[in-house]
């Protein structure tokens, strides 16, 4: 009797979690964090290829930063699936990283478009890509910088908003190649869905870039030189924002004057 109802537990279970997009997996995938054995490797080339057609458009029209776990899963069989699910398994403490993880919360935030934003670089016009915030963050980055707008006649834009998990890991399998097949290496690089304040709405993260196009990315001392960096500094606190990683830190993550995290106060 214990077994037919919990079979058909596992049956019920199943049926709701392929009614959900998921796998519920018979083993977890053990995946070489070090390399990816040969088999994963197939899997993985077979996962990137049936994945193109669905995400390429996307990162066209600049609606993949909100992909959904769904959208995802969908092209992929159960195996792919599986292997999908153990990369979302990962923790990056065990990678012996000290990136923190913040679940995957992103699929119920309530994401309003940035708008059409530019840059005048070397005398160019340049887009930049659509980008989606959460609608208190967007407000409140909204307020901050009329405010420095006011203030010192210059503003900065989004360069990078809310990146959902399910991209994240999209993003992370497609440089796994390129990263000798080394799980490690490649986290040394790109975050683990999860692991990303760009993916976590309550806490949500901006990469700023300035109106002249510039992002630090390349030399953060030139944008930790600018007046807008200075504003941050004494003024991002009222409107809720945060410095995530400033010189030092004590998580050991590269100095990132550009990419501030809300948290608005009481919180
Ligand atoms: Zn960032």
């Amino acid at each position: 009797m214990t077994f037919r109802h919990s079979l058909s537990t596992a049956r019920w279970l199943a049926a709701l979690a392929a009614g959900a997009g998921l796998c519920v997996c018979a083993s977890a995938w053990a995946l070489n964090v070090d390399q990816l054995a040969e088999p994963d490797r197939r899997t993985l080339e077979a996962i990137l290829q049936d994945l193109e057609p669905v995400i390429k458009p996307k990162q066209q029209d600049g609606s993949a930063v909100l992909l959904s776990w769904d959208k995802l899963y969908a092209p992929l069989n159960q195996d792919q699936r599986a292997f999908l699910d153990a990369f979302r398994k990962l923790r990056g403490a065990s990678l012996g990283a000290t990136s923190h993880y913040f679940g995957e919360a992103g699929d119920s935030a309530d994401l309003v478009p940035v708008g059409s934003e530019t840059v005048l670089k070397d005398g160019v016009v340049t887009p930049l890509d659509p980008q989606y915030l959460p609608r208190p963050v967007f407000e409140a980055s909204s307020r901050m910088m009329e405010a420095m707008t006011e203030e010192l006649g210059r503003r900065l834009l989004v360069e990078s908003g809310y990146r959902a998990p399910a991209y994240q890991l999209y993003l992370f399998l497609f440089y796994l190649p390129k990263h000798g097949y080394s799980i490690k290496e490649t986290n040394r690089f790109v975050a683990l869905p999860g692991h990303s304040e760009h993916g976590y709405p309550p806490g949500q993260a901006i990469d700023f870039i300035n109106e002249a196009g510039i992002n630090g990315e390349d030399h953060p001392e030139v944008f930790e030189a600018l007046p807008e960096y200075e504003w941050l500094q004494a003024h991002a606190r009222e409107f809720g924002f945060v410095l995530s990683y400033p010189r030092n830190n004590p998580q050991g993550t590269a100095f990132e004057p550009w990419h501030w995290h809300y948290e608005p106060p009481g919180q």
